[in-house]
């Protein structure tokens, strides 16, 4: 890492530019370290990761619960034992490509129009960067901060954490208790009408993956009717998709359409999966052969779960649409998270990034889908997105995650950086011109 050394000072400062410089070469390297999932292969990004921390004199703790599934955690120690710790958390595996449809190669981290180019430059290898980043700048200060900071760089998100955050918080407990964590998903520009919101994610929804099987007499395909399994599971396709679920307008999404000037029923379509458990049908499985009535169908149901919600409550609401035949299974579920915004470091996410964009508003915000942070909010952590990203209105931001083309615009990740940079130290008890020149 590069320094430059201020006489008059006891630390050793890092030149900001070159920290920036540092941060998107790191950026560039994870990204070409082809981490798709599956497989996986996370050991890459932990190697990478584990030998720059080796490099300042770090050592790292790198678990494995399966070959090349690798989850990496280190931790700087604090002054104050008894503050709960900070970590710093990032997933490192990406969900695959169809190279065919970039422009650019999707594992080069090249450096074009503006924007760092590649699979995870959005999901979300730029946090882990940025992460990476400031533990290095950290350690290299030889400044003490006042709470523990863990850095945890983890498997297998994209596939549902199995191998990843659940893993640690059900096996290793130890390693990524903390009081506060800082993942994804949130602090980028989201444009709405005129103006610009910084969603900070506090909540998000859990998820209930349920597969619904319907049985009929099978018989001909020459000797059609009208009541097989197929035309029953097209039924209950239709009606799910025409039918919303119960809407229940949660304290926090109350406050946040309040905070906006907005009432429920006045809440823009982009909030709707926010306002009520949701319910999309996703694979659908029947017949064997073309001649063959079936008599059997199922239908893969993506159903979402609103804070205060329950597998249960969820399956209750689905039979009140699909009714009483239809046989229910649940393939895999995980229940949602919230967190207060009422904590000094909320406070200082707001203020901190409501100051970098003068005019712009932090709000509270929940996240339909689902992230790491309602597992490590299992061991009592509050959980905040918190990636800081200034975009402006033309950048189909959203429609890059797991999109083709996924890039970052290096502009507004280097505002996010030093965003982020200044609201870490500071809940550390550092400023950010303690650390960097
Ligand atoms: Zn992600």
């Amino acid at each position: 890492m590069l320094l430059e050394t201020h006489e008059n000072n006891r630390v050793t400062k890092l030149a900001w530019e070159r920290f920036v410089e540092e941060t998107l070469a790191n950026l560039g390297a994870l990204i070409r370290l082809d981490t798709t999932n599956p497989p996986g292969n996370e050991r890459r990004a932990a190697d990478f990761i584990a030998k720059a921390l080796g490099a300042e004199g770090l050592d790292a703790t790198i678990i494995e619960p399966a070959p090349a599934r690798a989850n990496l955690i280190t931790r700087l120690r604090g002054r104050d034992s008894a503050l709960p710790p900070l970590m710093l958390s990032s997933h490192t595996d990406v969900v695959p490509v169809e190279a065919a449809r970039w422009t650019r190669a999707p594992f080069d981290g090249a450096i074009a129009d503006g924007c760092i180019w590649g699979r995870g430059a959005i999901d979300m290898k730029s946090k882990c960067a940025m992460d990476l980043g400031l533990v290095l700048a950290l350690k290299r200060s030889g400044l003490v901060p006042d709470r523990d900071v863990i850095l945890a760089a983890v498997a297998d998100e994209e596939a549902g954490s199995e191998l990843g955050a659940r893993f640690l918080v059900a096996h290793h407990p130890e390693l990524v208790r903390a009081g506060f964590v800082l993942n994804e998903t949130g602090g980028f520009t989201l444009h709405l009408g005129e103006r610009r919101l910084y969603p900070i994610q506090v909540a998000e929804k859990g998820f209930v993956t349920v597969r619904m099987t319907v049985t009929g007499s099978p018989g001909h395909g020459s000797m059609p009717r009208a009541d097989t399994a197929i035309a029953w599971i097209a039924d209950l396709i239709t009606r799910l998709v025409r039918t919303p679920m119960r809407r229940r307008v949660t304290p926090l999404m109350r406050a946040t359409l309040h905070e906006l000037g907005l009432t429920p029923e006045q809440a823009p379509p982009l909030f709707r999966p926010m306002l009520a458990n949701t319910v999309s049908p996703t694979i659908v499985r029947a017949g064997y052969k073309d001649n063959v009535i079936p008599g059997e169908a199922s239908v893969v149901l993506d159903g979402r779960t609103l804070p205060g919600e329950s597998e249960s409550s969820f399956l209750r609401e689905l039979r009140e649409i699909v009714g009483p035949e239809p046989l229910l299974e649940v393939i895999k579920s995980a229940p949602p998270a919230e967190a207060s915004p009422d904590t000094e470091l909320f406070r200082l996410i707001k203020t901190r990034t409501e100051a970098a964009d003068p005019g712009a508003l932090a709000v509270p915000w929940m996240l339909p889908g689902a992230t790491d942070s309602k597992f490590y909010a299992q061991l009592g952590a509050i959980c905040y997105g918190f990636a800081p990203v200034k975009l402006d209105a033309r950048m189909p931001f959203g429609s890059l995650y797991h999109g083709n083309d996924e890039r970052m615009p290096i502009a507004g990740l280097r505002w996010g950086l030093r965003l982020y940079a200044d609201v870490v130290l500071s809940f550390l008890g550092l400023r950010f011109g303690d650390v960097f020149a």
